[in-house]
């Protein structure tokens, strides 16, 4: 039997900022893990934990207000790598939305 192509068969993650339900491609990762330092990942393709957030809306931006204070970060205990997170978010915004 040929393997299905339907767009149902696709992984979803929920969005960790606004909770939506969504196909892989329509999210952004962010790769990393505790004590390591998280990056986004457009690719996918980073090891580590994921976290995933719409790629259009204000998820990207309120995740990195979110996670530029230390209690933000730490539902993800990211410390002092969320700051850091949050700048390389908003490098990363700037680069991808120009549509
Ligand atoms: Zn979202």
């Amino acid at each position: 039997m040929p393997p299905r192509r339907s767009s149902a068969a696709e992984p979803q993650r929920t969005c960790v900022q606004c909770r939506a339900l969504l196909a892989k491609p329509r999210l952004l990762r962010i790769a990393g893990k505790p004590g390591a330092g998280w990056t986004p990942d457009p690719s996918g393709i980073l090891p580590g934990r994921g976290i995933y957030l719409c790629r259009g809306g204000d998820c990207i931006r309120r995740f990195s207000a979110r996670v530029r204070t230390a209690k933000g970060g730490a539902r993800w205990k990211m410390g002092a790598a969320g700051a850091e997170l949050a700048e390389r978010l908003s490098a990363f915004e700037q680069g991808a939305g120009k549509t």
